[in-house]
């Protein structure tokens, strides 16, 4: 069938991919460990799941407002006020199915044919190809252990061009976990100041994922003259453990606001009433499942970098945030497997530990760097411990 030429301009989600394999080759009954997954293991907090039921009863079962529901609106508005100090009206508040469907109406919605996108590298897999298909250019900022897995401000600077549209920074960040700090975010804030044609989209996904006595901050809340060019994009899905629920919503200016709800009102519209309902109750509820589930991804966090350490030719940045370790496995490239072939590659490695070890990780490629790849921690301690010693042993047996 002849399809459209924007399909092959894009991959398939190399993520979902490498998870959906693990969980297939679990289902034939092979005990395969999965560090591919992006979501928390663990169950949404019984209070959400309640409140989501409770909608149903109470029949938030119809179409609702394309932008989001005022309670969520509210919500979201009540939660930035407190968490970061910034102020929003419900017309600065877009609801979509997710947070990559609020960064897809974002592209969607700015990006003219040849406009820049500046990515800091590695990414998250779905930033270029999303702007890909709405007519941009990726243009990436590729970074290393050096710096923390962060972009410096003369980094930044040098790469803005006229046509430069808007900065993707995403702290923590998935796959590195690297989180900016104040300071760092002051000294982008600087650049950025200079450049007022250049806007900054925030996805903070992973903002209450913060380890070692860190604190988060947005750039909007630290530099407040960025705050008019800022839009902050976030959701309930790994906050609490809500992937499967499809909430995102993006604050931002009006103009654009209103522009993603026009764009969403011709393809999904509205994010689904009973999710909305359930994520109110998550933004306004108890937040202690949150605290728990970041005392235990820390210590998985300690243990898992440990490890991957204390193997030869690894070495493991130990990140701060998320749930993901990006440990650089260049050190084994150059050496064969039992069966006679040589890994040159991320994925030959990954291929190489499936097959042999049993254990399932993403290729650093994906994120746009062949030395590393990518691990969840996002799985339990006892199958960490095992994929750990797996690993180790499929290292071992390298010649
Ligand atoms: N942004 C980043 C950096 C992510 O890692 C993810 C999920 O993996 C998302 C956005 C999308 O989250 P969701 O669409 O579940 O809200």
């Amino acid at each position: 069938m002849k399809l459209a030429d924007r399909v092959n301009k894009i991959q398939p989600s190399p993520t979902l991919a490498i998870d959906a394999k693990a969980k297939a080759l679990k289902a034939q009954g092979v005990d395969v460990v999965g560090f591919g997954a992006g979501e928390p293991d663990f169950d949404t907090p019984a209070h959400i799941r309640e409140a989501g039921k409770k909608a149903i009863d109470a029949g938030f079962t119809r179409y609702m407002p394309v932008g989001g529901a005022d309670d969520l609106k509210d919500a979201i508005i009540a939660k930035m006020k407190r968490d970061h100090n910034l102020e929003y009206t419900r017309d600065e508040i877009s609801v979509a199915c997710g947070a990559k469907h609020t960064l897809y109406n974002i592209s969607q919605a700015l990006i003219q044919e040849g406009d820049e996108v500046i990515i800091p590298g590695p990414y998250w897999v779905s930033y270029p190809d999303q702007i890909v298909l709405a007519g941009g250019t990726p243009v990436f900022i590729m970074t290393d252990e050096s710096t923390g897995f962060k972009i410096t401000p003369e980094q930044l600077d040098k790469t803005i061009t006229p046509k430069t549209r808007y900065l993707i920074l995403n702290s923590p960040c998935n796959p590195t976990g690297s989180t900016y700090s104040k300071e760092e975010l002051a000294a982008l804030g600087e650049v950025l100041l200079k450049h007022d044609h250049v806007l900054v989209v925030a996805d903070d996904i992973y903002e209450r994922l913060i380890y070692d006595g860190l604190s988060f901050y947005n750039i909007a809340q630290v530099v407040p003259a960025l705050k008019s060019r800022t839009i902050v994009v976030n959701g309930v899905s790994k906050t609490y453990a809500m992937t499967g629920w499809r909430i995102g919503y993006a604050c931002g200016p009006k103009e654009l606001m209103g522009a993603m709800t026009k764009m969403q009102s011709q393809s999904t519209s509205n994010a689904t009433s009973i999710a909305q309902k359930a994520s109110v109750e998550a933004l306004n509820g108890p937040q202690e499942p949150v605290a728990a589930m970041c005392v235990e991804f820390e210590k998985r966090r300690t243990y898992i970098v440990e490890r991957l350490n204390a193997m030869p030719g690894v070495s493991c940045f130990k990140s701060n945030g998320a749930f993901y370790v990006f440990p650089n496995f260049s050190g084994v490239y150059g050496k064969s497997t039992p069966a006679g072939k040589k890994i040159e590659t991320s994925s030959d490695f990954a291929a190489y530990l499936l097959e042999d070890a049993k254990v399932a990780l993403v290729p650093g490629i994906a994120f746009g760097d062949d030395r590393y790849a990518r691990l969840s921690y996002a799985i339990s301690m006892e199958n960490i411990k095992k994929g750990m010693d797996r690993i180790e042993e499929a290292i071992k047996n390298l010649k």
